[in-house]
Parts: structure tokens; sequence; C-alpha cells
């Protein structure tokens, strides 16, 4: 079962069908997120489609309830035709991640309240902690689908220009 509607709901979905598994996708909302990428919407769609893959839409899960001697390990959904039980060998949860910032809070950097995006130079990647830097997603916070590794990648030579300028 994976749980999700977005690139990473769908990428599992359809490698763990393409290898053999029997997946059933869980989706809280109506539809697929707009943002899937072009070249993965019709195929998960197909898949959907011709039955391949089972999919739920509009529904949540209520509990996850553990394998015992007799049964396999149970989820407990929660969808337009009720509440229902699914067996299920693995559960993959693709819901999206936030950024753990307590380790920038311990070391002095400040991180915004609501959006978690630390304070840095965006010239340099430096924090208002004088030689630590942060470079990559955390620098967006909660909008982690901002930065990526197409438009992160200069995040280091920004920061070895930075050492190399101020520190030699
Ligand atoms: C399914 C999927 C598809 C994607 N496709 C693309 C794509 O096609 N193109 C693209 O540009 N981007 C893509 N991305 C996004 C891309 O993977 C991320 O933006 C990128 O990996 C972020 O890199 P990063 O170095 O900032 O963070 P991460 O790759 O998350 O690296 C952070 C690292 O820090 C480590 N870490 C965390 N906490 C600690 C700690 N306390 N101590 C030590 N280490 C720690 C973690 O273990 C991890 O190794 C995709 C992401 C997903 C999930």
């Amino acid at each position: 079962m994976v749980v999700g509607g977005g690139n990473s709901a769908v990428k599992v979905a359809l490698d763990l069908w393409r290898n053999g598994a029997r997946v059933t996708l869980v989706h809280r909302r109506a539809q697929l997120k707009k943002t899937i990428k072009y070249w993965l919407l019709p195929d998960i769609e197909n898949r959907i489609a011709e039955g391949s893959i089972a999919a739920h839409f509009e529904t949540r899960i209520r509990a996850f309830l553990p394998a015992t001697a007799r049964q396999r390990a149970r989820i407990v959904l929660e969808g337009p035709d009720g509440t229902t039980e699914a067996q299920v060998d693995a559960v993959y949860l693709q819901i999206g991640y936030r950024p753990f910032v307590g380790l920038l809070r311990a070391a002095g950097v400040t991180v915004d309240e609501r959006s978690l995006r630390p304070t840095f130079d965006p010239e340099s990647c430096e924090t208002d902690v004088p030689g630590l830097y942060v470079a990559g997603t955390l620098q967006a916070g909660l909008e982690t689908g901002k930065i990526f590794i197409d438009n992160s990648r200069h995040h280091g030579s920004q920061i070895v220009g930075h050492l190399v300028s101020t520190r030699i």
C-alpha cells in the first residue's frame, strides 16, 4: 500500500508494480497532485484505469493494526464507502516531509517559526552564526519543493568561494 498523491507516491507505486508487487494507492484528495511530472501522470492514470494499480481517493488512514499469529497487518481506511479494512504486507507513506531544524537552532541559527527557513545570506549561504552554512533544500524551510538538485548545485561553490575569500 502506498499512501500519498504526489510525485513520490506515484513513483513508488509504479516501481513496486513494475517489480511484481500488488499495489494499492491511497490518497486523501479526490485527484492526484497537479505537480506530478508530465511523464508520470499518464503512466499512473493508465495503470489505475486498467486496474493494474488499485486506487482509493478521498480516503484517509484511520489505524494501523499489527500482524497477529493468524492475520497479516491491516489498515483501517475511511473513504467515500465508509470504513474498510485492508490487509497489507508493507505500507509506504509518501506524504511529504518537513525539515528538522533542531540541530540548526541548537547551533544558534535563527529559524523562522512559521516557514522554518534558517536565516542566511543568499550570496554566501552563511547563516547568522559565522562560519556555519546551509546548502540544499534545508534553505527552503517548509517549502521543500522549491529547492531541489537542479537549482541548488551552486550552493557548494558559493560556500567554498566565501570560505576562500574570508578565511584565507
Ligand atoms: C521521488 C523524488 C524525486 C525527485 N526528483 C528530482 C529530480 O528529478 N530533480 C531534482 O532536481 N530533484 C529531485 N528531487 C528532489 C531532490 O532529491 C532533493 O531536492 C535533494 O535530494 C535535496 O538534497 P539535499 O542535499 O538538500 O538534502 P538531502 O538529499 O535530504 O540530504 C540531507 C542529508 O543530510 C543528512 N542528515 C540529516 N540530518 C542529519 C544530522 N543531524 N547529522 C548528519 N546528517 C544528517 C541526511 O541523512 C541526508 O543524507 C526528487 C525528490 C524525490 C523524493
